[in-house]
C-alpha cells in the first residue's frame, strides 16, 4: 500500500498533487496552519531540547534533529508533544539506519524556538531569522 501512495499523483482529498507531493498544495497549506502541540517546556527540557538541535539537527528550513538512537528522537518528541518522526534506512553497508524528527508547522516552529532560542549558541541567529520569517507570513 505504501508503494502505491507513493506513487500516486492524487492527494487524499481527491485533488492532484506534485508527483514527489503526498498531498495537494491545499491540504498543505492547510497542515502548515494546524494548531501547534508544543509543550510549556521545563527550563531543562527546553535546554535539552536546545542542545539537540544545536548539536544534532538544524534550523533550516525548519528544526529538526537525526540520530541513530531511537531513544534520544523519542525523547525529543516526547518533551516538545509535537513534530513528525521518520526513519531512513541505510544507504550504504556498515551505516546505520537514522532516526529523524522535524517541525514542519508554522504554529508549531513560532510555539518552540521562544522556548529554545536562549540556549541555541551558533545556530541562534538563524533560528531568530527563521522565527522572524515565520512571524512575519503566519502570525
Ligand atoms: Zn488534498
Amino acid at each position: 500500500m505504501p508503494a502505491i501512495a507513493l506513487r500516486s499523483k492524487q492527494c487524499s482529498c481527491g485533488r492532484q498533487c506534485a508527483s514527489h507531493a503526498m498531498r495537494c498544495r491545499a491540504c498543505w497549506r492547510r497542515a502548515q496552519l494546524a494548531p501547534s502541540r508544543v509543550k510549556v517546556l521545563t527550563p531543562p527540557a527546553a535546554a535539552w531540547v536546545g542542545a539537540m538541535i544545536e548539536g544534532e539537527g538544524s534550523i533550516w528550513p525548519c528544526p529538526n534533529v537525526s540520530n541513530t538512537e531511537v531513544e534520544t528522537i523519542a525523547t525529543l518528541l516526547r518533551l516538545v508533544g509535537d513534530g513528525c518522526v521518520s526513519y531512513s534506512l541505510p544507504n550504504k553497508l556498515g551505516k546505520r539506519a537514522v532516526w529523524r524528527w522535524q517541525l514542519y508547522r508554522k504554529r508549531s516552529i513560532i510555539a518552540l524556538l521562544p522556548q529554545v532560542i536562549p540556549y541555541l549558541t551558533g545556530k541562534r541567529a538563524l533560528a531568530q531569522a527563521l522565527q522572524e520569517e515565520v512571524l512575519r507570513y503566519y502570525g
